[in-house]
């Protein structure tokens, strides 16, 4: 038996998604920007890409979407490329981003930007009030995530947005972690800029968005070429953008199934893990969290040693962030909620998926059981 709930760091490919991409690695495989039969082809299939994908997250305009390389692409043009195209010299940021977003903002701070970090609550959400008395007249970009990649907090875009459209100031939100797994429409949020990335929701690696209201002042990253309206110069990723809208499609349209079913396998994985193991607590309740994740506390058990011990029963799960599973780095995120470093160093997330069977539910919750016992048998008792 096996069991992958590590969704949150990528997702197998929706069949659809798969299928649709197929003709355009293959024989429809034209150059989007040549104006000859086959160019015209490629262009056609990308710009009804950009509209699925536009009514998938609620985007009036289809031209307001840039397709990138992914969110870390998406959060990098946002972040960088509205500061430097704004009047000011400051930008406020949440402590709990996608490093994709505090390493964009550490480049500026070199450049000589002032940088806000705002920390959570102790229950990992944001107070729009404290994010609010940051905001300065040369504040350039507010950024904050909607569904945190830790702990699945979401967090009060809207009422962010709301307070920060009062004052003129852009809003990006990092919505890599939330499409398909809430609601995600970009016009009712209220924000300037969002990122969104294919492999979270079933669609290909290499792949991602970023909406750009119209009038939001970016400079671009890349240049050498006039595609995406000169936002992102390089040639465009046709397949990949097929790929993505189709899933993501996809992946709106069975939200509601997924979510209440997703929750309540999580539920019971977070439930039974607590009644069978103890001292586990759960990083972030009673805030309100995306349905796929649970980070949850081993007392005593390093992540590490847990997560080795999971893999040889064949369970994935991670510690930290979502794409460096890999690093030993205490999370920033559990950090700045405040937990302390041995709590944080104990902590693994797991993320459901829609494929996610009870069965495997059931298979992590006794093999989290049995591996925190033996770990906490073998290991020394903390001095
Ligand atoms: N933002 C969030 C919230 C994420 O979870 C991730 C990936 O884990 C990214 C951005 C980066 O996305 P990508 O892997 O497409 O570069």
């Amino acid at each position: 038996m096996r069991a992958y709930l590590d969704h949150s760091a990528t997702t197998p490919m929706a069949p659809e998604a798969l299928a649709a991409m197929r003709p355009h690695l293959e024989a429809r495989f034209g150059n989007a920007s040549s104006p000859h039969a086959w160019g015209r082809e490629a262009r056609a299939a990308l710009e009804e890409a950009r509209g699925v994908l536009a009514r998938a997250v609620g985007a009036r305009d289809p031209q307001t979407l840039v397709f990138v390389s992914g969110g870390t692409e998406a959060d990098n043009l946002a972040v960088k490329g509205a500061a430097r195209a704004g009047r000011g010299r400051h930008l406020v940021v949440s402590a709990i981003e996608h490093h994709a977003v505090l390493e964009a903002a550490a480049v500026l701070e070199a450049e000589g930007f002032a940088v806000a970090r705002v920390r959570p609550e102790a229950d990992g959400r944001l107070d729009p009030a404290a994010v609010e008395a940051h905001l300065r007249p040369e504040t350039v970009l507010v950024a904050l995530m909607l569904a945190n990649n830790e702990t699945g907090v979401l967090q009060p875009v809207a009422e962010v947005a709301a307070r920060c459209r009062a004052r003129g100031v852009p809003v990006h939100a990092d919505c890599v972690q939330a499409l398909g797994k809430v609601p995600v429409d970009v016009g009712a949020l209220g924000v300037d800029l969002a990122a969104f990335s294919a492999h979270k929701v079933y669609g290909p690696k290499g792949i991602g968005a970023l909406y750009v209201r119209p009038g939001t002042p970016m400079e671009a990253l890349l240049h050498g070429g006039f595609q995406e309206r000169s936002r992102r110069a390089g040639t465009e990723n046709v397949a990949g953008a097929v790929g993505f809208a189709r899933a993501a499609e996809a992946a709106v349209a069975a939200l509601a199934d997924d979510a209440p079913r997703m929750a309540a396998l999580r539920d019971r994985l977070e439930q039974a893990i607590l009644g069978a193991v103890p001292g586990v607590w759960v990083n972030a309740p009673p805030a309100p969290r995306a349905p796929h994740i649970t980070n949850l506390a081993f007392e005593g058990v390093p992540a590490e040693a847990l997560l080795i011990a999971l893999d040889l029963e064949g369970v994935a799960a991670s510690a930290g962030a979502a794409c460096s599973s890999g690093s030993l780095e205490p999370s920033h995120v559990l950090q700045a909620m405040g937990l302390s470093p041995e709590r944080c160093a104990a902590s693994v997330r797991f993320s459901l998926g829609r494929g996610t069977t009870a069965a495997e539910i059931e298979y992590a919750i006794t093999t989290v059981a049995r591996c925190t016992e033996r770990l906490r048998e073998a290991l020394p008792a903390p001095v």
